[in-house]
């Protein structure tokens, strides 16, 4: 497979594609959409990349963001029951943490 069939079918797996368009001056674009469409519509496109290197850096960009938005938030374990709670949280809500923090509960 061709680095530019590669391009595509990772993209693709995000929901995206990809079509370039070489206009002669040596610097392949390389148009980014988030719905069908070729280089010259009907979409506006995302974003177009001047040749591949920076399209591979925007599509790499892709991925963390299909990343982030796909995986459960961080966790640390709770300081005193050790059950994970969401990292910005500084104790989790169960009964006896919440009590051991002064929070609700029965003090
Ligand atoms: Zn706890």
């Amino acid at each position: 497979m061709t680095r530019l069939g590669d391009l595509q079918e990772s993209v693709k797996r995000l929901g995206f594609q990809v079509d370039t368009w070489s206009p002669g001056d040596g610097v392949t674009r390389y148009r980014f959409f988030n719905r069908p469409s070729d280089y010259f519509g009907p979409a506006n496109g995302i974003y177009t990349a001047l040749g591949f290197a920076e399209a591979e850096t925007f599509a790499q960009g892709l991925a963390q963001g299909f990343e982030m938005a796909t995986k459960p938030p961080l966790t640390k374990p709770c300081p005193t029951c050790r059950e994970p709670i969401p990292e910005p949280m500084e104790f989790c809500d169960v009964d006896c943490c919440a009590r051991h923090y002064g929070f609700g509960g029965m003090a």
